[in-house]
């Protein structure tokens, strides 16, 4: 049960995503009380996303049965560009009509609370190193692998959103010039080798082309409703096609660490998102020789390269720690 203290002051942190908006209040220890989720629907516009972001925070406060007026502020990631002084997202590729949307004025509005926005994996690299890593090192990447692959930079102690307020874009590091075609138009980028997209999509293209796996029997012939958690089920149960598309996508993993690490030199590198919380037992190892391998002589020396446990409330957490940096 949640406090109910009046003098008590909650956060509340929004994960929207894509495809589904997460989120949870928080208190001022970061302890979570609290969480509901909704689908996104943004086919359905984008006032309706946000009337359900709003309804989406509300059914979290429900959960908790905490009122509206206990929140001090509400932190929200969104899927791509933001500008975080006039809280606006400025685009956002996987959702529809999301190009310089007021997110913050509109939200305020409907919630009559604060409301801060960032761009979703910089929270979620802020959620892991406020909330997970008990020796909070100077500089951290956080390195998100889901349906795209994107990036989180702390530097000095501090989230570095760079120039642009768009650093951290490490999804689109080409890493393959004959590679596969990405969603922002280039080829090889790391987010179209190594994203759950990029892995479902060879899993599929193999299987037309006759390819012998387990999920086939688990889902039929269409996998559509392909889950990450499959493919740890198919690679236990000894799928070695799948344990080998999964393999190279670890590799490219890898060879995208080696990059930041010696573009960046940092203390910790942090992997998480969907794709590694359902297959870091089969996919760290892989990935931690591979950085080795390629990183510069030297540049590895002393780095940890470690599996968040925050899964996917490692976005919800770093926006509520978002809220409670702006309103303290
Ligand atoms: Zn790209």
């Amino acid at each position: 049960m949640a406090e109910t203290s009046s003098k008590t002051k909650y956060y509340v942190g929004v994960d929207l995503g894509g495809t589904k908006i997460l989120s949870g209040v928080f208190r001022n220890s970061l302890e979570c009380v609290g969480t509901a989720k909704l689908s996104t629907k943004s086919q359905r516009g984008v006032p309706a996303v946000i009337e359900r972001v709003a309804r989406c925070v509300r059914e979290a406060l429900d959960e908790a049965d905490l009122p509206l007026k206990q929140v001090a502020g509400v932190g929200v990631g969104a899927p791509g560009a933001v500008n975080f002084a006039e809280g606006r997202v400025i685009f956002a590729p996987n959702m529809e009509g999301w190009k310089d949307v007021p997110l913050k004025k509109r939200l305020e509005k409907q919630l009559g609370l604060p409301v801060f926005i960032e761009n979703d994996c910089n929270i979620a690299a802020l959620g892991v190193h406020v909330a997970e890593l008990k020796a909070k090192p100077r500089s951290l990447i956080g390195i998100f692998v889901g349906t795209g692959i994107g990036g989180g930079l702390i530097i000095n102690g501090n989230l570095y959103a760079g120039f642009n307020h768009t650093a951290g874009e490490i999804g689109h590091m080409v890493l393959d010039v004959n590679g596969p075609k990405c969603g922002c138009g280039n080829k090889g980028c790391f987010e179209a080798l190594a994203s759950r997209t990029a892995i479902f999509q060879q899993i599929k293209a193999g299987v037309k082309d006759g390819a012998k796996t387990l999920l086939t029997d688990m889902l039929g012939d269409h996998l559509d409703d392909l889950r990450s958690g499959d493919l740890r089920k198919a690679i236990r149960r000894g799928d070695k096609f799948v344990a080998h598309i999964v393999e190279d996508a670890a590799e490219y993993i890898g060879i995208g660490v080696a990059n930041l690490v010696n573009l960046f030199s940092p203390e910790v590198v942090v992997l998480g998102g969907g794709v590694m919380e359902a297959l870091a037992d089969e996919m760290m190892s892989i990935i931690v020789k591979t950085a080795r391998d390629y990183a510069m002589p030297g540049t590895m020396k002393g780095v940890e390269i470690i599996a968040s446990k925050l899964g996917d409330a490692a976005g919800i957490t770093g926006a509520a720690v978002l809220a409670r940096r702006e309103t303290r």
